[in-house]
């Protein structure tokens, strides 16, 4: 900042011995009187003009007025050419002269330095005016990394973090090493440099990362990926350089990145041959990867939640080749994350945070803080004195509506319709002999178009499949939508993909694998997958007829495959009933959970 105060105090200070300079030269003799051009003319007409001084398109000189003789000056229309003449003919004595230096200085300086000056001082206040803290050009190339010391970052723990064992779990290996890297270097342990974890926003990356320091009692540096994006080149990866510089004279210590995405992403992605900066700055990042060894007592983090746009090279071994996942939680654990959230707050005691996590389906841990503060905010606005259910309940509508929340959420109506879905899938698959048994079942919304999944797994890999084993799959895959049916009445869009799905397969039955009543003969060649991928190339060779055969064989296929799912969820409601609660209730069931209830 201090460099610009002497620049705007010199500046002002020259403009101030302008302005001096200026009023002083016309200050001495009597200030001439300003006349328009037409008295001008009408006083040379009385031969009231004395003296005239031509400058430029000035004039100025000495007129009578009242017997006394005062100085004037007059601006001339630039198209009179007839002054000369006019003076001429009253006989005015007249002369040019060339416009002084200082003036004409002046001029110029009005003129074009002073603008100059004016766009200089713009372009510096655009620049960096959304540039957060104290900057100046000279700190531009620093990281913008926060460090918190020791002690401010002992503040939070693991037990800050709830619903995210798994992922505690993994991070405990990298806590040990960091409180005593020696004694892993004894044994010539690898520790991973970089730890990627992956999840949807709000589910706790940027707390589990500053826990791990807490718990290792180590220094935490954190920075945006947004943050070396930057428009210059170069600056960017002069921060990276930096970041790294920095983070080793604090070693041992945390590095987190967040939005990891925003550097990382695949190189030569961008639309029109990818974004030099970008580029620079990844490569950056990939050098001082490299560059230091987990001996200095340094270790990356990063979280993204679009692992599949990182620039492949990023996840190389020796880089970030430790992946976290850290999903939404489930019931269990939004009653981990409502505990953490309530310690410290009074809570009414009718309340069983129990039951509110079972309200809360797809909220992640900062939707249930947001929730939580909400309706402490609403019961301090009451005048109560302890959050009640009541707050608690009106705050989950407002989490769901307000602008804050990040993740998608779900209903209760919505969760009981997926959980009916989901069982349907998994009790058709269940039911239907040589299908593949199932993993898992989740009605965990994930990502952005699914809301649940039946995981099956097959039990060895195979290269052939039997015509009886892909209309098993179609029922499976119909199973859903009969569900729906069933026990509502009613259908959703939710089964559009699963529709999708088996339409596809009842089309290369009849015309690719030559499964239906039209015989083996195939429909259609395909160009292979090499350039457009899957069907795009697929030309047509059959006639009219042919393809409205096809599309009644595919029609045929498909209802009788629906015919067999409903069958079979029509003959085990009850169990279909069983199997849905058990999972509006747990969320995620695994293969035991499936087959103790089935059986
Ligand atoms: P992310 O980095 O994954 O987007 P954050 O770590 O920034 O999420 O989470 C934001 C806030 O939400 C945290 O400060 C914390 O208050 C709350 N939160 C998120 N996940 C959890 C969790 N698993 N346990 C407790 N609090 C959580
Ligand atoms: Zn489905």
């Amino acid at each position: 900042m201090k460099i610009t105060k002497v620049i705007g105090w010199f500046l002002l200070g020259f403009l101030l011995v302008l302005i001096l300079y200026n009023t002083k030269i016309p200050s001495i003799p009597t200030p001439p009187v300003i006349i328009p051009y037409s008295e001008f003319l009408d006083l040379a007409e009385q031969g009231k003009v004395s003296e005239v001084i031509i400058i430029e398109d000035n004039i100025s000189g000495k007129i009578i007025k009242a017997g006394k003789v005062i100085p004037f000056t007059c601006q001339i229309p630039r198209f009179d050419h007839d002054l000369i003449k006019t003076l001429r003919e009253y006989r005015v004595p007249f002369r040019a002269e060339r416009p002084s230096s200082i003036s004409s200085f002046i001029n110029f300086f009005w003129a074009t330095i002073l603008p100059g000056i004016f766009l200089l001082f713009l372009f510096w206040f655009l620049l960096f005016r959304n540039m957060r803290g104290p900057e100046s050009p000279f700190t531009f190339g620093r990281s913008r990394a926060r460090i918190f010391s020791r002690e401010e970052q002992a503040k939070v723990t693991f037990n800050d973090v709830a619903g995210v064992d798994e992922a505690k779990e993994e991070l405990k290996e990298i806590i040990e090493f960091l409180k005593d890297p020696k004694k892993f270097q004894r044994l010539g342990a690898r520790i991973p440099k970089g730890v990627l974890l992956v999840g949807p926003p709000g589910t706790g990356k940027t707390l589990l990362a500053k826990a791990v320091a807490g718990e290792a009692n180590v220094h935490f540096s954190s920075v945006s990926g947004s943050d070396f994006v930057e428009m210059f080149v170069g600056v960017g990866a002069s921060r990276v350089r930096d970041l790294f510089n920095q983070s080793k004279k604090n070693a041992p210590c945390i590095i987190f990145i967040d939005e990891l995405d925003a550097v990382g992403r695949h190189r030569g992605a961008g639309i029109g041959g990818g974004h030099d900066e970008r580029e620079q700055t990844l490569n950056q990042l990939l050098v001082e990867m490299d560059g230091f060894n987990t001996g200095e007592g340094v270790i990356l983090m990063a979280a993204s939640n679009r692992p599949d746009v990182l620039d492949p090279a990023l996840l190389r071994p020796g880089r970030f080749d430790r992946h976290i996942v850290v999903d939404a939680p489930d019931v269990v654990g939004r009653e981990g994350i409502l505990k953490v959230h309530a310690k410290g707050k009074i809570i009414s005691k009718n309340v069983d945070l129990k039951v509110l996590a079972r309200r809360t389906p797809g909220f992640v841990g900062s939707d249930l803080a947001n929730l939580i503060n909400e309706a402490a905010l609403l019961s301090a606005r009451r005048k109560k004195r302890s959050i009640g259910i009541k707050e608690l309940e009106e705050s989950i509508d407002r989490v769901i509506a307000g602008p804050e929340r990040k993740s998608r959420l779900i209903s209760e109506k919505e969760k009981r319709i997926v959980a009916y879905h989901e069982a349907g899938h998994a009790l058709v698959a269940f039911f239907t002999p040589g299908s593949d048994p199932i993993h898992k079942i989740s009605i965990m919304p994930r990502g952005i178009s699914s809301l649940g999944y039946t995981l099956q797994l097959p039990i060895e890999d195979k290269y052939l499949v039997t015509k009886s084993e892909i209309l098993g799959k179609m029922s499976v895959l119909l199973g859903g939508r009969c569900a729906e049916e069933i026990i509502f009445g009613d259908v959703t869009t939710g089964a559009q993909n699963d529709l999708e799905k088996a339409t596809d397969i009842a089309r290369k039955m009849v015309t690719e694998y030559g499964m239906s009543e039209l015989g083996p003969i195939t429909f259609g060649r395909g160009h292979g997958e090499i350039f457009l991928g899957r069907d795009f190339a697929r030309e047509k060779n059959y006639s009219e007829e042919s393809a409205i055969k096809i599309d009644n064989q595919i029609s045929a296929i498909i209802s009788s495959a629906h015919e067999r799912a409903k069958g079979l969820i029509l003959k085990n409601k009850e169990k279909l009933k069983t199997l849905s609660e058990s999972l509006i209730e747990k969320e995620v069931l695994e293969t035991e959970d499936v087959e103790k209830i089935l059986k």
